[in-house]
C-alpha cells in the first residue's frame, strides 16, 4: 500500500508540469462549413457559409468565399445541409415521463426523477435542443440535472429550471389523489400573499433560476377545472414581485380565460398553455408584453395515445376540453401579434418529439421563420439569455444544429436533425466529414 502511495507520488511529481500545462489548454479551433445558414434574426437563408468556433463560443460567421479559415483548425464540412442555432424549448419536464402520471406518480421517488430526468436530457439534445426551459419538478431534481450538466457529467441541454411550482392548495399544482389522512401536499403550495412570497423565497434559495406558478387548473391534476382562476389577483402580484425583485422571470401555467388576464396584468413573463384565451386575454398579452407559451402539439398524443399511457378518463376528458380551442386561441394571438415563444410541454409526450409542434405552428398562422424565431431568437428573450443562445453570432455559444434541406420551406425537417453541437462539442454528426 505504502510502496503504490510513494509510486504515485512520483509519477504525479514527473507528470505534474505537463497537468499544469493541460488545465489550460489552448482554446480548440473548429471551422463548421454548410452550404446553406439560417439567419434567424434576418428571417433568410445564407449559402455557403462558414462558422469559426474558438473554445465553447462562435468567434466569426461569414461566407466561405474568401473566409481565412486560420491554420490548425478542425474544419467539419456539412456538405449540403442547412446549419440553424440550437433550439429552445421554453416549457418541457425532463424529469417525468408520459407514463408517470396520476396514480403512477406517487410510487416515482425524487432521486428516480433525477435519473428519468438524465435519460430525457439525452434525448432532448440529440433531437436538436440544445437548451430548454424546465418548469415544474419535484424535490429540486431540475436544479439537480442543470447542475450535473452543467459540470459536464451528463450530456444535456443547458438548462433553466424552476424547481417545484407554486400552486394553491388542492389546486393543478398540489397532488390530490391521497386521502385526507394522509395529510399530504405538494411541495409549493403556498396560499394567501405572505405565503406565496416566502415560497418565492424559498425555491430562489434553493436554487431556481424562474418561478413557476399555476395561476388556473390544469389537465393533469385531480378534481379541478382547467377553465377556473386559482390564485387571486393578489396573490399572482406578490409572487411576481418578489420573483423580479431577486431577478427571477416567472412563467404562469393559465388555461382559462380569467387566469391569462390576470397572470399577465400582474406582470408575469410568460402565460404557458393559453388555452382558453379570449380577445381580453389576447389583448392583456399584447398590452403587457407577455410571452405565450402554447404546447399546441401535444393534444394529438393525448387524445390518440393517452390511454395507452394510462392517462384517466378525467385526464382525456379535460383535454378534449380545452385541446382543439387552444389551436384557434393561438392563432388569433399570433395574428394579433402577440409575442410567441416555442414550447411543448415534452414529458406529458415523449422527450425528443419537441421539433413536431413546428408543423402545428405553421398550420396554425405562423410561417416556417416565425415558427423557427418562436424557438430561437425568441425563446432566447424570454428566457433573458439573448446573449449566448438562440442565434448564429459572434460571442454566442456554439450550439448548431443542422437538418438536410431547406426548414423555411419544410419545417418538417427539423423533425429529423442529422448534426448537434454544444458549446462546441460534438454531441451527433450524421453528415460531416
Ligand atoms: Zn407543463
Amino acid at each position: 500500500m505504502k510502496q503504490a502511495i510513494g509510486l504515485a507520488a512520483v509519477i504525479c511529481f514527473l507528470t505534474s508540469f505537463s497537468f499544469a500545462q493541460d488545465a489550460n489548454p489552448a482554446p480548440k479551433i473548429v471551422a463548421v462549413k454548410a452550404a446553406h445558414l439560417v439567419d434567424v434574426k434576418a428571417g433568410r437563408v445564407l449559402d455557403q457559409q462558414i462558422v469559426l468556433i474558438t473554445g465553447d463560443k462562435i468567434e466569426r460567421v461569414g461566407a466561405a468565399n474568401g473566409f481565412a479559415v486560420p491554420a490548425g483548425a478542425t474544419v467539419i464540412d456539412l456538405g449540403s445541409a442547412t446549419l440553424l442555432p440550437g433550439l429552445i424549448d421554453c416549457h418541457v419536464h425532463l424529469t417525468s415521463d408520459p407514463e408517470d402520471s396520476g396514480l403512477r406518480a406517487l410510487e416515482i421517488s425524487v432521486p428516480r426523477e433525477a435519473l428519468t430526468g438524465a435519460k430525457n436530457a439525452r434525448l432532448t439534445l440529440e433531437a436538436g435542443f440544445t437548451t430548454v426551459r424546465n418548469v415544474g419538478a419535484k424535490g429540486y431534481s431540475d436544479v439537480a440535472l442543470r447542475d450535473a450538466i452543467e459540470a459536464g457529467d451528463l450530456p444535456g441541454p443547458r438548462m433553466m429550471v424552476s424547481g417545484p411550482a407554486l400552486g394553491i392548495t388542492g389546486g393543478h399544482c398540489d397532488e390530490n389523489h391521497l386521502a385526507p389522512e394522509f395529510n399530504y401536499h405538494d411541495e409549493a403550495v403556498a396560499d394567501g400573499v405572505s405565503a406565496v412570497m416566502a415560497k418565492t423565497r424559498e425555491v430562489i434559495k434553493y436554487r431556481a433560476d424562474v418561478i413557476k406558478f399555476c395561476a388556473s387548473g390544469g389537465v393533469f391534476s385531480k378534481g379541478d377545472l382547467p377553465g377556473s382562476e386559482q390564485y387571486s389577483p393578489a396573490e399572482m402580484s406578490a409572487i411576481v414581485t418578489e420573483a423580479h425583485r431577486l431577478g427571477r422571470k416567472v412563467a404562469a401555467h393559465a388555461h382559462g380565460s380569467l387566469a391569462i388576464v390576470d397572470a399577465s396584468n400582474a406582470g408575469v413573463d410568460s402565460i404557458e398553455h393559453g388555452s382558453l384565451t379570449d380577445e381580453e386575454g389576447i389583448r392583456a398579452m399584447k398590452r403587457n408584453g407577455t410571452y405565450l407559451v402554447a404546447d399546441i402539439y401535444n393534444d394529438d398524443f393525448i387524445l390518440g395515445e393517452g390511454k395507452k399511457y394510462g392517462f384517466t378518463d378525467e385526464m382525456i376528458t379535460k383535454e378534449r376540453s380545452i385541446g382543439r380551442q387552444q389551436r384557434e386561441g393561438f392563432r388569433k394571438a399570433a395574428l394579433a401579434g402577440v409575442k410567441l415563444a416555442f414550447g411543448t410541454d415534452a414529458g406529458v409526450y415523449p422527450h425528443g418529439d419537441n421539433a413536431k409542434q413546428f408543423a402545428y405552428m405553421v398550420k396554425y398562422g405562423l410561417t416556417p421563420i416565425q415558427a423557427i424565431q418562436s424557438a430561437t431568437v425568441n425563446a432566447a428573450d424570454l428566457l433573458g439569455w439573448s446573449d449566448r443562445v438562440g442565434s448564429i453570432e459572434p460571442g454566442k455559444f456554439a450550439d448548431l444544429i443542422a437538418v438536410e434541406g431547406n426548414p423555411l420551406t419544410n419545417v418538417t425537417v427539423l423533425e429529423h436533425v442529422k448534426f448537434v453541437m454544444t458549446g462546441g462539442h460534438i454531441v451527433k454528426n450524421e453528415l460531416g466529414k
